[in-house]
């Protein structure tokens, strides 16, 4: 029998054992004690719906928090595998860089069926990235749309120094707006990281402003209030997620 992790934000704890005990009286195991479960559901439809657009956020800061902290949730991925088996209810999706050192699902230590991803180099907004966006949110009823660049980006430093390679051209050229619009009085080159970690934030604000440019559904969602589109910037150094006032 595993015990329950020391430490998850009340509120969560309670729903999941709550929706795990349910889940064990449907297969005839409700003899089990509460103590014998433990982060054993993804989010339910009822859990995901009751949330707003801020605390998702709040969510994700505090399991940030967690993880900077190294006392991460206890997932328990096969059984949070099987409860969203049949259905999915993430609360956000994440659009960051493919970078490895910055996996969102761990730094914000989520589970399965939490949270929609979508994972491209310099975290742009691209006409198949925004599609995926807008089935998250309109369709599948995701809350927020979050935005993560991160520090030490590759991406970003290669849309500097005007880095060329087959495809990734066409792809650092749409970051390179973003260095223009950097006020930064240092020097402005791909090997100063205090420079492209500033880059790195102004494109996220760019992502951000071309996602309301060329999806008027994700848009239309956050003028009615239904969602949140928020950006952040992970720092590779530390752990730390800031995200950005809105
Ligand atoms: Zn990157």
């Amino acid at each position: 029998m595993k015990p329950l992790p020391p430490i998850e934000p009340p509120r969560r704890t309670l729903l999941k054992q709550t929706f795990a005990v349910s889940a064990l009286a449907i297969s005839g195991l409700a003899g089990l004690s509460v103590t014998s479960v433990s982060f054993a559901a993804s989010l339910s439809k009822e859990q995901r719906d009751n949330m707003t657009p801020e605390s998702v956020i709040e969510h994700f800061k505090q399991g940030n928090l967690r993880f900077l902290e190294n006392r991460p949730v206890q997932h328990d991925y096969l059984a949070q595998k099987r409860s969203s088996l049949t259905g999915q209810y993430p609360m956000a999706v994440i659009l960051s860089c493919i970078d490895s050192r910055a996996p969102a699902e761990i730094i914000l230590d989520t589970g399965i069926g939490e949270t929609f991803n979508t994972r491209i180099a310099g975290n742009i907004s691209s006409r198949d990235v925004l599609a995926s966006m807008e089935f998250a949110c309109a369709v599948e009823g995701a809350k927020v749309v979050l935005v993560m660049g991160h520090t030490r980006c590759g991406a970003i430093r290669g849309a500097i120094e005007n880095a060329e390679l087959g495809n990734l051209t066409g792809l650092l050229e749409e970051i390179k707006p973003a260095i223009e619009k950097t006020q930064y009085s240092g020097e402005r080159k791909g090997s100063n990281y205090d420079f492209v970690d500033a880059v790195a934030k102004t494109n996220v604000e760019q992502t951000i402003d071309n996602i309301h440019k060329n999806s008027p559904v994700l848009k239309e969602l956050e003028d009615q209030q239904k969602i949140k589109i928020v950006g952040s910037l992970y720092h590779l150094d530390g752990g730390k997620v800031d995200f950005f006032a809105s």
